[in-house]
């Protein structure tokens, strides 16, 4: 496969030789497995201690597609050794290891101390484009968690102030009739023109959504590379994001009237085919300030002049702009761009909070009190799912990154273990911010995680093939 270039369909859910990495490992180290839950067979939890409190590590290690990048090159520039064109352009090879190294930790210094509690690994596969979290949410698998813990690699080390976007996503089908395109146009009805009626009118529909909603599409099928053809099938991708769920919600059905509307104006079918959901970060600001507390007192990141120099090459190939961005999801302080910014920036659960892009860690802080950190394992003004990203992700400062976040990882899950009163008020905090009612996930119950449905739809064919 190596002169093929998957799509990101084809790349979600396959992490299989990283899950099982991190799997045996844990089983190793005396943690209880179940692999293969809530339907993925890449997602697993890993369990060690007995009794409450129930403190979960959550960890991703699931890579883009299209980002083959030679590690530590100066230029976008593809790793020939590489057979499959993937690569850690969001660092999420650093985000799973550092939070399998907390969770052991944890669980090595509650064991010591002869403390309570239970610690959790949850391997959660398909965070890109995908939502395997929010599959795990819906199994109920973070329920009777006191405390969720993850973090982010990034250019800064903070507690995870940010907005995230929640978001909805679909594909739709059109269905019309083929026929010769200038002997019998009008025997035939078009799906591509039904496709590019919907596309137009959701540009309409911009002028009239919430601030900060943002509708992505892609075309999945064209129809085929004829003009003299009326082309009988044509299929869409639809994202849809707006700063809450609910709100998300609400716009993807006016999109899907849209889409309606332009198989009635065609006198072609469509059929809507959900793909995924995942819900706004709720944060919970008493376990923030734990996590604030923990990277204070662990303090600034130690780096080496080369580490420096290297930084320094990468910023410059990066555009002003790109620095700017940066600055805009942190402190005002750091306008001034610096090759690395090696401090912890000030935790504050007041600040307007800047919007980013959309995680399913979402779901899992509807779903349990969550804590998340940033730690800086690259150059900063380094964009995220960039060759610069995947570049550096094995150079030694990612290594230091990803160190200092398992450190504050696992000493936040061990005070919390030692503050019962955190954990309660933690509880009320986020009961409060759901409204008094439990989560609910966003995934209509009938949608299967897609290693589930390809299953599904792959028995269903050898069950047509042999009636
Ligand atoms: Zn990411």
């Amino acid at each position: 496969m190596a002169d093929r270039i998957w799509s990101y369909a084809e790349m979600r859910y396959r992490e299989f030789q990283s899950a099982e990495l991190h799997a045996t490992a844990l089983e190793a180290e005396g943690f209880k497995l179940t692999r293969g839950v809530a339907g993925m067979p890449t997602a697993f939890v890993a369990e060690a201690g007995s009794g409450g409190p129930v403190i979960g590590f959550l960890g991703e290690y699931d890579a883009l597609a299209g980002l083959n990048q030679a590690s530590g090159a100066l230029e976008c520039r593809p790793d020939p050794e590489r057979t499959l064109n993937q690569g850690h352009g969001c660092g999420h090879h650093l985000l799973g290891t550092a939070a399998h190294l907390a969770a052991v930790v944890a669980r090595d210094y509650l064991q010591k101390h002869r403390l309570p509690g239970t610690v959790r690994f949850y391997g959660c596969p398909a965070e890109e484009a995908a939502a395997g979290k929010t599959f795990m949410a819906r199994a109920g698998l973070f329920d009777d968690l006191d405390a969720a813990l993850s973090w982010h690699p990034s250019v800064a080390n903070s507690v995870f102030m940010n907005a995230t976007l929640a978001n909805v996503q679909a594909y739709f089908r059109f269905r019309g009739k083929s026929a010769h395109a200038a002997l019998a146009p009008h025997l035939g009805r078009s799906a591509l023109d039904a496709a590019e009626l919907m596309n137009i009118g959701v540009n309409y529909l911009r002028e009239h959504m919430p601030e900060q909603a943002r509708v992505h599409f892609a075309y999945i099928d064209s129809g085929g590379p004829s003009t003299n053809v009326i082309p009988a099938y044509a299929e869409l991708l639809y994202t849809v994001r707006a700063n809450r769920i609910d709100e998300a919600l609400a716009l993807f059905e006016r999109v899907e009237q849209v889409a309606r509307g332009a198989a009635m104006m065609t006198g072609t079918s469509v059929e809507m085919v959900f793909d995924k959901a995942v819900s706004n970060v709720l944060h919970n600001d008493a376990l923030d300030r734990v996590m604030a507390e923990q990277m204070e007192a662990i303090g600034a990141l130690d780096v080496s002049d080369e580490e420096r120099a290297f930084a320094a090459q990468i910023q410059a190939t990066l555009a002003p702009d790109d620095l700017s961005n940066s600055s805009k999801h942190f402190a005002a302080a750091l306008r001034d761009p610096q090759p690395i910014v090696t401090g912890v920036l000030p935790y504050s659960a007041t600040a307007s909070r800047p919007v980013t892009g959309s995680t399913d860690m979402g779901d899992v802080s509807w779903a349990a009190p969550t804590t998340q950190c940033l730690t800086a394992c690259f150059a900063w003004g380094t964009g995220f799912h960039s060759w610069q990203m995947v570049s550096q992700g094995k150079a030694s400062l990612a290594h230091k990154g990803m160190l200092l976040a398992a450190k504050c990882l696992a000493a936040t899950g061990v005070a919390l273990v030692r503050r019962p009163d955190v954990l309660q008020e933690a509880a009320r905090e986020l009961a409060g911010k759901r409204g008094g009612a439990p989560y609910r996930c966003p995934i209509p119950a009938d949608v299967l995680p897609p290693p589930a449905r390809d299953a599904a739809a792959a028995q269903a064919q050898a069950e047509a093939v042999r009636a």
